[in-house]
């Protein structure tokens, strides 16, 4: 090298090995794509922030393989994953939703071969660590951070620094992926802004070790709220023992009137041993990056999105956008897409970003109704009765209430890419988004239904690598030409008969494209005279308005 620099070349370059660099890592390494990941980090976990894999995540975690891992084998698959409301671990009762342990939690679910999982950070990034790093095509590089990079007319040259020695190294890529965070310094050098609202201060976290299972009767909860007339605090369970998350949601001037241990003992009350293992904060914003790309450089995860904790969306949403982006980036890599199909993945999640945000804003702001009241935590008849009506009633009711008791399945399983280029409408009409009820449907867009077929064995799990053709029901129109179409277009194509006419019912229609992702992309009872249209719009060739 003449410029003491070293040079390196790989497909995709993904900057940021939290959850969503690395889900992506495993779509694209899974495709055979041969990406690099660099974090800046010597990959510890910095702070404990999120704890929940909705149903939707976890189900990417079974295509990927992991899902028994991250349910068996990592927080404790017996724990309830209760949520409770108290005036204080030795206070009263507010109210309580029993959610069955991640050991038991597929079998609430008909709708899914999976359920939601309770599985902090410090399991799920080193599952996600082990199975991208175990593909061979795929390269992770801790202590290694991004400082810039340019876009030529057919790659990325980006410039790498080794955090330890110092060393810089040039390394040229077809694409960058910038999965770096809430700070995004990609998305800060292509010049993208966020919109929407910001916090006006951060909240504060602390984790910290203490035995508090055995100095209260109300039992095991993975989500405690306090309520104190000194604010609300919230108590997150870290390992199922004796590891725990807190922090009040008060102004930051109030919470700079504390240190961190102050804020334990006044959360969880005297006399309970405890030590600080750490703190942190966090911002509490609901924003959207205003574009997801620009020409070779695209974003995802906290780096085009900010939402509050509220509703568990933010990482979920992030691993949503690394599905999306995964496939399309194979296929165009591999040469069997139209430069739509990189098009579409901004329009169809940022409309699901912006459905979340809207979810997540809208429980974030039933928070704020309960507030402590006078008599709240007093052992009289009138402190009785407002524990038993007012708050607890409200709790019951309100829509954090129903998150708790449905796990929001129309927000998880039944957004839709409705308005996206590369899903053939039929001309049915959208279905209203109803957070607490999901109605499965192939409505092009939608999540392709799940039932089970053989012992063990899901619809979902007959998704994945390529495109899907289903053949529903004991009559089936000639597939032929389209088989020999996806042929001739180099479009991987699987075609499976199922007959069984329960799930003829829940498809719809005898004839349903599903996509590598798990999305219906067409959808009908006949075969069309031209398949060559409906495979180049599924795959990004025609423009929409053309198909
Ligand atoms: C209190 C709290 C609780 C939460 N709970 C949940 C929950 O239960 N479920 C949920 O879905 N979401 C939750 N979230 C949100 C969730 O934490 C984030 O959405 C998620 O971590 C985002 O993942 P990411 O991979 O996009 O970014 P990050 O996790 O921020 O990872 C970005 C990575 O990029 C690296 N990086 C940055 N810049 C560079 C550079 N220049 N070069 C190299 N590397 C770089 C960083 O070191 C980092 O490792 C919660 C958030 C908070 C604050």
């Amino acid at each position: 090298m003449t410029d003491g620099k070293s040079h390196f070349s790989v497909a995709v370059l993904i900057v940021g090995a939290g959850p969503v660099g690395l889900a992506l890592a495993i779509e694209l390494g899974l495709r055979g794509v041969n990406c690099l990941i660099v974090d800046e980090t010597d990959g510890q976990i910095q702070v404990p922030t999120a704890n929940y894999l909705n149903c939707r995540t976890v189900e990417f975690l079974r295509r990927w393989g992991i899902a028994d891992e991250a349910r068996y084998r990592s927080f404790k698959s017996d724990y309830p994953n209760n949520v409770l409301y108290l005036t204080g671990l030795n206070g009263h009762e507010l109210a309580r939703f029993e959610r069955p342990a991640n050991g038991a939690s597929a079998a609430r679910w008909s709708v899914s071969p999976e359920g939601p999982l309770w599985c902090p950070k410090a399991y799920f990034d080193p599952i996600l660590r082990k199975k991208a790093t175990a593909i061979p095509s795929v390269q992770l590089r801790f202590g290694c951070r991004l400082e810039r990079f340019h876009q030529t007319h057919n790659g990325v040259v980006a410039e790498l620094i080794d955090v330890a020695s110092q060393r810089h190294e040039q390394i040229t890529a077809e694409y960058l992926v910038g999965c770096d965070g809430g700070r995004s310094s990609v998305r800060h050098q292509l010049g993208i802004k966020l919109q929407g609202g910001f916090a006006s201060h951060r909240q504060l976290l602390v984790w910290f070790k203490s035995p508090l299972l055995k100095h209260h009767q109300f039992g095991p909860a993975v989500l405690t709220w306090i309520l104190k007339p000194d604010g609300i605090a919230l108590l997150s369970a870290l390992d199922g023992g004796e590891t725990w998350r807190t922090g009040p949601w008060l102004s930051q001037e109030e919470v700079d009137r504390r240190t961190p241990e102050e804020w334990v003992r006044l959360i969880i009350g005297d006399g309970i041993p405890f030590e600080v293992l750490g703190s942190g904060y966090w911002g509490g914003h609901h924003a959207v990056a205003e574009r997801y790309r620009q020409n070779r450089v695209f974003l995802a995860g906290d780096a085009t999105h900010l939402l509050t904790p509220a509703g568990a969306l933010g990482m979920n949403t992030g691993i949503g956008d690394a599905v999306d982006l995964g496939w399309k980036l194979a296929a165009t890599l591999q040469g069997w897409a139209g430069a739509e199909l990189l098009e579409s993945y901004e329009r169809e999640r940022r409309a699901i970003t912006l459905q979340n945000i809207a979810a997540s804003s809208a429980l974030h702001n039933a928070d704020k109704h309960f507030e402590y009241s006078e008599n709240l935590d007093a052992d009289t008849e009138a402190g009785k009765q407002l524990q038993l009506t007012q708050l607890g009633k409200l709790l019951l009711e309100s829509s954090r209430g129903l998150e708790f008791k449905t796990g929001i399945p129309g927000i998880v399983l039944g957004y839709s890419y409705d308005e996206s280029p590369i899903c053939i409408s039929d001309g049915t009409p959208t279905q209203p988004l109803e957070p607490n009820a999901y109605t499965p449907s192939t409505r092009p867009g939608a999540r392709a239904p799940h039932a089970w077929l053989a012992e063990g064995q899901s619809t979902l799990d007959l998704f994945g690598h390529g495109f899907t053709l289903l053949r529903l029901g004991n009559w089936v129109p000639d597939t032929a030409l389209l088989e020999a179409t996806a042929q001739e277009c180099q479009l991987p194509l699987k075609v499976t008969a199922l007959e069984q006419p329960e799930i003829l019912e829940l498809y719809e229609r005898r004839l349903v494209l599903v996509r590598p992702d798990g999305h219906v992309a067409w959808r009908s009872d006949e075969m069309p005279a031209r398949p060559k249209t409906i495979l180049d719009q599924v795959r990004g060739v025609a423009p929409a308005n053309r198909a």
